[in-house]
């Protein structure tokens, strides 16, 4: 049985899924083709991602193709209940609500495994790091699964290094639909977009801080620039601290830009990016959210043992006052500012990266005892044909090689 806030959220929730499938031309067209084919006819398929209306909507895709699919979130915060409202009202087991506590997040993840899926879904790796541990028996029956995000992907190199990855994954990140569009272009609108719905202040002439320069950094860097920021970058990756100082942006370390920041945004994946030493000099009134994986990214702990005083100022927004009486103010308790404090990446964005998770599915599906244990690349030509959908859609047309062309290019000499 499921276990959601409230099933008669479902009618807004249900709003919200029809919107967004409406700009999902991607999944469409992979829908229809499902429908046809039923790749998926007789499994069963555990989902752990973000829980909101393009999740939900990818969810009636791999539904359509056949699959019994139970789905949970995967961050205590990103949850929309209306969203899992509306996925109960047609029928799916859901194990999610917004604010759940640590221990019910994970009892929610080993729920949505109990099912013995025979494919996954994962964002972050919670839900492969259960099913090589405490939840191993459910693992019975199952073929493999696709990673979403950076993170999840580091820590599925990890355990294949270790020799401990015990099935195929696939690494839906790397592809190219992915985290060109995704991770740059999704993140650098979302992100600012959470933080100006729960702050409401302006971006033009504050100078923004913004920790690491990879794909993520770089988007919301190229984002609050078009917003009239001043952007300063930290990295500890020589190249990519080379990089953003031709994309023009000052690169200085945290200790120096402690001090001069208005608006920080962590999105590097490491921990301890923003500590102790920096809250002692930050302005005061400066802004503090992460857009990377995991509440380690700002130490929020720290924030809590210096203040004299904390309270919550608004949704999303805590303030901490400083023994000098400056207040700093940590956005959606330093979890992903955009989908904690917003509604994530837009429907053309997870329309990509939700097409290469339902090619990939169906991969893992159509070569099942053909792969080993190891992390696979999203084949070359799911990543063409996702592009390729997406051109059309937009109306984009583009040139194609003659065979004389192909010759030349090919040619030794
Ligand atoms: P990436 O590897 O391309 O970039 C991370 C960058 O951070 C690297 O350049 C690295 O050198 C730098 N870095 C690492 N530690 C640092 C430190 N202590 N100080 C400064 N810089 C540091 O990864 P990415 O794809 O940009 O993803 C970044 C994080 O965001 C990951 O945790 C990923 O899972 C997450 N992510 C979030 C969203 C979202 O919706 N908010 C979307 C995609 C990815
Ligand atoms: N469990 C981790 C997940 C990292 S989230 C955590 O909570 O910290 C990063 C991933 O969220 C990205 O790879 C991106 O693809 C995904 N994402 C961004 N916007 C989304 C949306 N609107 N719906 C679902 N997933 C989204």
């Amino acid at each position: 049985m499921s276990d959601i806030k409230d099933v008669r959220l479902a009618p807004s929730g249900h709003d919200k899924i029809y919107w967004v499938a409406s700009y999902m031309p991607i999944l469409n067209t992979i829908k229809e083709d499902f429908i046809k084919n039923q790749p998926f006819k007789g499994l069963k398929i555990s989902m752990s991602i973000h829980l909101e209306a393009k999740t939900a909507y990818l969810a009636t895709v791999l539904k359509a193709g056949g699959a019994e699919v139970w789905v949970t979130g995967c961050n205590p915060l990103s949850t929309q209940d209306d969203v899992a409202a509306a996925l109960v009202d047609m029928g799916f087991e859901v194990n999610a609500w917004r604010g759940v506590s640590n221990e019910q997040y994970e009892e929610h993840l080993k729920k949505t495994l109990s099912l013995c899926p025979n494919l996954m879904i994962d964002d972050g790796g919670d839900l492969t790091h259960l099913i090589h541990g405490e939840c191993r028996d459910y693992a019975k029956d199952l073929i493999g699964g696709c990673e979403e995000t950076t993170t999840g992907i580091h820590r599925l190199f990890a355990r294949q290094r270790a020799g401990l990855l015990d099935y195929p994954m696939i690494d839906v990140n790397d592809a190219d639909c992915k985290h060109l569009f995704d991770n740059r272009y999704g993140t650098g609108q979302s992100t600012l977009d959470g933080i100006m719905n729960s702050t409401n202040l302006i971006i033009a002439g504050k100078t923004v801080v913004i920790a690491g320069y990879g794909w993520c950094g770089k988007g919301m860097a190229m984002r609050a620039k078009g917003m009239g920021a001043v952007v300063v970058v930290t990295e500890i990756d020589p190249i990519k601290a080379l990089e953003a100082t031709m994309d023009g942006f000052s690169v200085m370390p945290m200790d120096e830009a402690a001090k001069i920041g208005d608006l920080f945004v962590t999105l590097t994946g490491c921990k301890d990016v923003i500590r102790r030493e920096h809250l002692e000099v930050m302005k005061d009134g400066a802004l503090l959210a992460n857009s990377g994986h995991f509440d380690v990214e700002i130490d929020k702990i720290a924030l809590s043992d210096m203040a004299v005083e904390e309270w919550q100022r608004k949704p999303n927004i805590r303030g901490y006052r400083m023994p000098d009486g400056r207040i700093l103010n940590l956005l959606a308790e330093g979890r992903l500012v955009n989908l904690a404090a917003g509604n994530g990446h837009p429907a053309e964005i997870m329309d990509m990266s939700f097409a290469i998770q339902a090619k990939g599915l169906e991969y893992l599906a159509k070569n099942r005892g053909k792969l080993e244990n190891k992390v696979y690349a999203v084949p070359a030509e799911i990543d063409r044909e996702v592009a390729a959908i997406k051109l059309r859609a937009n109306g984009v047309k583009i040139d194609y090689l003659s065979d004389e062309q192909k010759a030349y290019l090919e040619a030794a000499e």
